[in-house]
């Protein structure tokens, strides 16, 4: 058992998960290359696009979505009680000293073991000392195992789709005094509700309990308590999914059922709900919601394990 390869280890495949669908904004969508527009200038916040087919289209890039997905998986946690870091360069579990490693930090304890060629005791250490959100979605030197694809404003046969872009004037008011900019107004572009990008979520290896997290902070966004990219506090960036699909697969699939993949993991049998293949579960719509359900109950059951 102690031998095991860790889940967290990209040497063993456990299983995969593909999550895909569609994110439709409700409210206007700003996803820009600055945050907030510079104080004292007239400028036009555009927002990103990419060329796909010969056209420039606004898209939703894989980092945002990354970022919205860890930023509400880390409260979820803390909210848990879990150690959970941000991710944020020079404050991640990378970057704490450990005492047990005569002081230095777990990525110079890492390397080291990695130098001199004890790879399992690598392994061992990030998997014992990381928080579960660098597993999942990975820390300095540590790929994770959640991959966010860019989210594209794609039909189902893959062909673009037209997205309305509008522009607002906005003002800008100094953040110390208060006071309005003199000339300080700016343009915003954005996306027109109702637009639908594509997005696909990869993830591998993850346990019941790190899935459930994942779909809580999923079910999270599409019930409007996170948003995505920028002008939040103007109501900006609220997003619902549609056409929900998740397919499972592996060897650690069995007739349905998801096996507990550690000792602190829950066996969840999907075999009732989803479409059962070898080795595979597929969910659409309703019952990838239900699917998405089952698997949030795993990570409230599991998180008071985690902890120890
Ligand atoms: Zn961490």
């Amino acid at each position: 058992m102690s031998q095991r390869i860790p889940w967290s280890s990209h040497r063993v495949r456990l299983r995969d998960a593909v999550v895909e669908g569609y994110l439709v904004n409700d409210s206007p969508l700003r996803v820009g290359a600055g945050r907030e527009p510079p104080l004292g200038s007239a400028v036009d916040l555009a927002v990103l696009r990419v060329a796909i087919g010969g056209k420039k289209v606004p898209y939703i890039p894989g980092s945002s979505l990354k970022g919205v997905f860890r930023s509400t998986a880390m409260q979820l946690a803390l909210a848990k009680g879990l150690h959970a870091c941000s991710g944020l360069s020079g404050y991640t579990c990378m970057d704490q000293e450990f005492t047990e490693y005569g002081g230095s930090t777990l990525m110079g304890y890492v390397q080291d073991r990695l130098r001199v060629g004890d790879v399992m005791e690598a392994i061992r250490a990030f998997h014992e000392k990381a928080c579960l959100l660098c597993k999942m979605f990975g820390s300095p030197s540590f790929t994770g195992h959640v991959v966010f694809s860019d989210a594209d404003p794609l039909d189902e046969r893959g062909e673009v789709v037209e997205v309305p872009i509008g522009v607002r004037t906005g003002i800008a008011i100094d953040r110390r005094t208060g006071a309005v900019h003199a000339g300080a107004l700016y343009q915003v572009e954005y996306v027109e509700p109702g637009a639908r990008f594509r997005f696909t979520i990869a993830a591998t290896n993850l346990p019941n309990y790190a899935l459930g997290l994942l779909f809580k902070a999923l079910r999270m966004l599409h019930e409007g308590w996170v948003r995505v990219g920028g002008f939040k506090t103007r109501g900006f960036g609220r997003v619902h999914v549609e056409d929900l699909r998740i397919s499972i697969w592996g060897l650690t699939v069995e007739q349905g059922k998801l096996v507990a993949i550690d000792d602190k993991d829950l066996e969840v049998d999907l075999g009732s709900i989803a479409r059962v293949e070898e080795h595979k579960v597929v969910a659409e719509g309703a019952v990838a919601w239900q699917v998405v359900g089952k698997l949030e109950e795993v990570w409230e059951q599991c998180s008071a394990r985690l902890k120890s």
